[in-house]
């Protein structure tokens, strides 16, 4: 497949992604886009234009401030017309030959302000590496029995905040609050001493089901739009002295920051991977057929002033325990329903070897050992005025398909 849009080479946004977002165009106007290399292409004017009057779209469902209304007209929709989008973005095309239509949609990616792609309406994070689960088991319980006793039985996971879900670029103020000094039993209130990052992707959900009704494994994938990366940001003194008895609270629902580009499935197809193998067998509803692992490389870099961008983790979706459609099948065994826009996210993403942690958490062991900026600079933890940068992409056989990334400066504390 050739564009008759240039891009480069390794451009994330190559003919075989077609991804989703939202942008502003001259502060003025507001529409759901996609983007092919550093081009961006309102997707409401296209509407206008007669480009896909042979879809039921509503009325111009694309003049939009979130993607919702359109993700949830469902896959019947949403695949055929990504496809549709694709086939406008080739050589010959109609498209390539309307340059009216180009001069009012084509932006340059420079030229817009991208928005958060969906409102969301809830917000799970998962803990679904057990190469992470493992780490911190070590960390903060018991280095010889690491695993809790469910952790191979069921994604564990927990419902986070939707609200301070915001998209890349937006900064973060350090958090406030209560940790417990090293030998004291009384608590002190100040800025987190023990800022990190979680490196994860999330998926978004494009439909509402019935309170009560269940979603299958085999089902689960037709629930799923697409895919966004997550940085999760836990302040871990803070953690650590609020999460017992009931789990993460204000060390996580202070800020999460996401990629503003969401990338669907169906890109994602010729990247599925097969799971780790799952042992002790797992309980029929969470059984699954097929490749349900996706190969998906990810980054994250610690940027600051004088040190440039250092890639501190090189880790891979592919090594998650529990995949997307059993942790999904496990949210709703219960009967709680599915929102269009909800947020699923895995849980930190580590692999096996040191450089492959995907938190501050694991990568200096607890603080112990510090990492190594380029200016020879040090980092336990994440500090005022750094940026974390993640970035995730597929590549096969000369096809790339990526998210661009998220990335989030860490501003002080306001008083
Ligand atoms: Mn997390």
């Amino acid at each position: 497949m050739k564009s008759f849009i240039q891009y480069e080479e390794h451009s994330d946004f190559s003919i075989y992604n077609i991804p989703f977002g939202v942008a502003i165009f001259g502060d003025e106007e507001i529409s759901c886009v996609t983007r092919i290399g550093d081009t961006v292409i309102n997707l409401a004017v296209l509407y206008e234009n007669g480009y896909f009057d042979e879809f039921d779209l509503g009325e111009n469902v694309f003049e939009a401030f979130t993607l919702n209304e359109f993700i949830s007209l469902g896959k019947s929709v949403t695949v055929p017309v990504r496809e549709h989008i694709q086939i406008l973005l080739l050589e010959n095309s109609e498209l390539s030959k309307d340059e009216d239509t180009q001069t009012e949609a084509f932006h340059s990616i420079e030229s817009v302000s991208m928005q958060l792609p969906v409102h969301v309406p809830n917000y799970t994070d998962f803990y679904s590496s057990i190469e992470h689960a493992t780490n911190v088991g070590k960390m903060f319980r018991d280095p010889d029995n690491a695993l809790l006793p469910n952790w191979k039985h069921l994604p564990v996971g927990y419902h986070g905040r939707a609200s301070s879900i915001v998209v890349s670029g937006t900064p973060i103020h350090r958090p406030k609050g209560q940790t417990l000094p090293a030998d004291s039993e009384i608590p002190v209130f100040g800025p987190t001493k023990r800022l990190d990052f979680e490196l994860e992707i999330a998926f978004i959900t494009n439909s509402y089901t019935d309170l009560g009704e269940s979603v299958s494994t085999k089902e689960a994938e037709e629930h799923i739009f697409g895919l966004v990366l997550f940085n999760d940001w836990s302040a871990r003194d803070v953690q650590k002295w609020e999460y017992v008895p009931l789990g993460p609270f204000l060390a996580k629902n202070f800020g999460s920051s996401v990629s503003p580009w969401i990338v669907t499935l169906e890109a994602l197809e010729p990247f599925r991977v097969e799971g780790p193998k799952q042992e002790p067998e797992v309980l029929p509803y969470l059984k699954y057929e097929g490749n349900k692992n996706f190969d998906i490389h990810l980054q994250t870099i610690i940027a600051t002033e004088n040190a440039g961008e250092n890639v501190v983790c090189t880790s891979n979706f592919k090594y998650m325990y529990w995949n997307m459609a059993q942790q999904l099948a496990h949210h709703t065994v219960n009967g709680c329903n599915l929102e269009a826009g909800d947020m699923y996210a895995s849980g930190t993403i580590s692999g096996k070897t040191e450089d492959s942690f995907g938190s501050m958490l694991e990568l200096t062991w607890g603080g112990s050992n510090p990492l190594k900026l380029k200016d020879g600079s040090e980092r336990k933890f994440i500090e005022d005025n750094d940026t974390v940068i993640m970035r995730g992409w597929c590549e096969k056989e000369g096809k790339r398909v990526g998210f661009g990334e998220v990335s989030g400066k860490i501003l002080p504390t306001i008083d």
